[in-house]
């Protein structure tokens, strides 16, 4: 089965005239880790937006877990957004206003599912958090946020996370710690698509597709 399929997919921006993505054909098997490489400015946040239904193409199709997708109907979109998606950022984008279990517990509370403690506790445990959950994003470490933000990707439980340069704000190590965490969703069958600069990171994918000037050179 495939996560995504996308057919001869181009984005325009009326803005500064450009072409971010040229005629892109790519199939995305379920559960594979795909990392995006290329320079800054090829199209990766670009392709990664589209793909997680979060920007429409300017041309072609993308088909999402063996559905068309039609980027008219927003409620379809908001909707598949929120339970098959999750989405983790660079500067991780957490609620400064709730705490560790509450920026996780949310993603839950969205779907009408309360009464989650016990499983948001588990989630946090699994990252070494659990003796954060009371603690908000500014007492934490940017490794720490990045692990909420994951956590909070994961919570409830999608069919694909999207992490667009995710470690580009961390040490190495953390950022070790990071794609660990990704690998483990991988293993339990969530596709994974992550746009990296990082050689380091970008070795623990099953496949790799590198853009330049919005096309495919590999992959
Ligand atoms: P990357 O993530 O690889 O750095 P992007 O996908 O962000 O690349 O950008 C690809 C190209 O599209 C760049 O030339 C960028 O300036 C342009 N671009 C991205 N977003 C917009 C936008 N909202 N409006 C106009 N141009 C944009
Ligand atoms: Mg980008």
């Amino acid at each position: 089965m495939n996560t995504i399929i996308t057919k001869n997919i181009s984005k325009k921006f009326t803005l500064g005239k450009v072409q971010a993505l040229k005629d892109i054909n790519i199939e995305i098997s379920k559960g594979t880790f795909v990392g995006v490489k290329g320079p800054s400015g090829c199209g990766k946040s670009t392709l990664l937006n589209i793909i997680s239904l979060c920007e429409n193409p300017s041309e072609g199709e993308l088909h999402f877990l063996d559905k068309k997708i039609d980027f008219q109907n927003k409620s379809e979109l908001t909707k598949l957004r929120r339970e098959k998606i999750g989405y983790v950022f660079q500067y991780f984008h957490l609620i400064q206003t709730l705490n560790t279990f509450e920026n996780v517990e949310l993603s839950l509370l969205l779907q009408g599912r309360k009464n989650n403690e016990q499983e948001v506790n588990n989630l946090l445990k699994l990252v070494g958090l659990e003796k954060r959950a009371n603690h908000f994003p500014n007492q934490l470490s940017g490794g720490e946020m990045q692990r909420v933000a994951i956590c909070r990707a994961l919570a409830h439980k999608p069919d694909l996370i999207v992490a667009d340069e995710p470690t580009g704000n961390l040490d190495s190590k953390t950022g070790d710690a990071v794609i660990d965490l990704l690998k483990q969703a991988r293993n339990s069958g969530t596709t994974i698509i992550m746009a990296s600069h990082s050689e380091q990171c970008l070795s623990h994918c099953d496949r790799v597709i590198e853009l330049k000037d919005g096309l495919i050179v590999g992959d």
